[in-house]
């Protein structure tokens, strides 16, 4: 497929154009221009390696080498940045006048020097304006060069050209991230049975499998926040993760540390989530003993997050030296 997409007019390229056409660019990754008969079986499963315009381990890994623009979608490809830029930008996405844009039409060549001119439904907002300054810095590292075509790039290799060797390194990885995963919902899952709230568990839930809206999950998630705001708001510490917040934070600390004394147990703190929920599950004995151990965790879990929120949007203070024990 690399192969292909980089025209070089090799036999069986020409082949394989003239039975299914170019691939193209469509809104969910690649697909031949021509529709294929149902089972035609190699050229098809090859193919479907580019499905997908994030997720897919091929085109997270292939980048739009930008020449004269004119052959690349400004809006839908991935040529500046680590996503398209209707994913970076979805509210200037909605208010373009083509979705469909080449880079090439969103400019021109003035005195020599490339000039962007982007054009919008109708007049934008204050805010909107600041957006389209954002997107203005991110495009602005990308040069446009007259006369030179667009092609693609590898990312996993420095020279920008695929291998087989680095795309097996890659599928590794992914692999181990799938087993990884996997492990981790199976423990998350382990929250369901203990008898706590249904909103309890569903908050442990996500707090093991990193799904909760701390300040290092938005900012994965691409949602910006300034540097300022990324601190723990209970102690200041430099990045708001689920782990500190949780578990090693002082006050959360604290108050683990009063659980452990309640229960009259002793136990190291795992540094991740995850390790603490099954270590202090198995605390005790017997089952009826672990279910106890579980809600507790999961409670405990929750009126942490309550607290956490209660002091980040609520101003109020990290009030938990009132819970009792
Ligand atoms: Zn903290």
């Amino acid at each position: 497929m690399w192969r292909f997409l980089n025209g070089k007019e090799v036999l069986w390229v020409r082949v394989v154009k003239s039975l299914y056409g170019e691939l193209v660019w469509g809104e969910d990754g690649f697909r031949c221009e021509r529709r294929m008969r149902a089972g035609t079986g190699w050229w098809e499963k090859i193919v479907a390696a580019g499905k997908g315009t994030v997720g897919s381990w091929f085109v997270n890994n292939l980048c739009r080498r930008v020449g004269d623009g004119g052959n690349t979608r400004f809006w839908t490809q991935k040529w500046a940045g680590e996503r398209p830029l209707s994913f970076r930008f979805p509210r200037l996405f909605n208010l373009c006048e083509n979705k469909e844009a080449l880079v090439s039409d969103m400019g021109r060549w003035e005195n020599g020097k490339w000039e962007w001119e982007l054009r919008w439904r109708r007049e934008l907002f204050e805010r909107e304006e600041e957006s389209v300054n954002s997107l203005l810095l991110c495009i602005s590292g990308c040069v446009i060069h007259a006369g030179e075509t667009d092609g693609w790039t590898w990312k996993e290799n420095k020279d920008g050209i695929y291998t087989t060797k680095s795309a097996y390194s890659c599928l590794q990885a992914e692999r181990k991230d799938g087993t990884e995963a996997n492990d981790s919902s199976k423990t998350a899952a382990m929250v369901w049975d203990a008898p706590a709230l249904q909103k309890a568990k569903v908050t442990a839930w996500r707090a093991l499998r990193k799904r909760l809206p701390t300040c290092d999950n938005l900012r994965r998630r691409n949602i910006v926040i300034d540097d300022v705001e990324m601190n723990c708001n209970a102690c200041f510490s430099p990045v708001e993760t689920v782990d500190h917040t949780l578990l090693h934070c002082p006050k959360a600390s604290a108050v683990w540390d009063g659980i452990m004394r309640w229960i009259g147990l002793q136990s190291v703190r795992p540094q991740g989530l995850e390790a603490h929920f099954l270590l202090f599950s198995q605390l005790g004995n017997g089952k009826k003993c672990t279910k106890f151990l579980k809600s507790l965790w999961v409670c405990t879990i929750w009126i942490l997050w309550r607290q956490r929120n209660a002091s980040r949007f609520e101003a109020s203070d990290f009030g938990i030296s009132g819970t009792s024990f």
